[in-house]
């Protein structure tokens, strides 16, 4: 159902409010790693709203490396993120851990994010492939392309044919940057698969001097969108606040990719 051979023409997955990926405007999804108060999602919501972002992204749910390190808000998280969405008419991207809330995510959320960990929860998936809202459902952290694709497979399978795929770098010997983003993987599912890509540069580099550059990048390679971490103060950000942007260099960006959309 993923492949390209039997579904010739792109898929254009419709996100709400509007916003769509897939088609020919280029959909960005910006918000913090995790939702951590009222004033702070609903802040950044705002801002990046006013910059042109088409989604919210913001986790209540977190895959912790470290049982220790904070978890997420969990049930409270999503219930800001509505409000969020109540200030801005953003909608919302949020991570799902456990089938056990399948039918919250159901009901609260408009898109629902696979992270790289659980690409391969195939319980997971297969659930997923039930509901009817579009799925994101990113690349697991060492998973080849054709695993990535069998794994939306999964999802479509189900009756869910709404899957975005989202690159967001994979493991290799390189250490300086968190990940490594494999941009020449967008070419390559854009070729097997009718599905529409996005590019994580946040977690791919794990730096936010690396953002802009890799963000430009990815358009120049030819990816439907982006999900891009951003934070009113990532240097006291409960999560992932070194890659993490600021409204202000969000702003930024998204002048810059507006100027480079004219020339790719
Ligand atoms: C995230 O989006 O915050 C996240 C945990 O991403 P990944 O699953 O790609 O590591
Ligand atoms: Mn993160």
């Amino acid at each position: 159902k993923a492949n390209r051979k039997y579904h010739p023409d792109n898929t254009v997955i419709d996100l709400g409010n509007s916003a769509t990926v897939g088609g020919d405007r280029l959909a960005v999804i910006a918000g913090p790693c995790s939702v951590e108060s009222e004033e702070q999602i609903v802040g950044v919501a705002e801002s990046v709203k006013r910059s042109g972002a088409a989604a919210l992204r913001g986790g209540a749910f977190k895959p912790r490396t470290s049982p220790y390190a904070f978890q997420g808000m969990g049930n409270e998280g999503i219930r800001l993120l509505q409000e969020a969405k109540a200030a801005t008419g953003l909608p919302i991207v949020t991570e799902i851990m456990s089938t056990d809330n399948i039918e919250m995510f159901e009901m609260c959320v408009d898109v629902i994010q696979v992270g790289a960990r659980n690409m391969q929860n195939f319980d997971l998936l297969k659930q997923l492939g039930h509901t009817t809202k579009p799925i994101l459902l990113k690349r697991g952290l060492s998973s080849t392309i054709e695993e990535w694709l069998m794994s939306a497979e999964y999802i479509m399978a189900g009756g869910n044919d709404r899957v975005i795929l989202c690159e967001r770098g994979i493991r290799t010997f390189e250490t300086f940057t968190r990940n490594t983003l494999d941009l020449s993987a967008v070419l390559a599912v854009k070729k097997l698969s009718h599905l529409p890509v996005v590019v994580d540069p946040s977690h791919a580099c794990g730096q936010a001097w690396m953002v802009e550059r890799m963000s430009m990048a990815a358009v120049a390679a030819g990816a439907d969108g982006l999900i891009i971490e951003v934070h009113n103060d990532p240097p006291h950000a409960k999560c992932d606040g070194a890659q993490s942007i600021t409204p202000d260099q969000f702003d930024a960006l998204m002048g810059r990719l507006g100027a480079l959309a004219q020339c790719v």
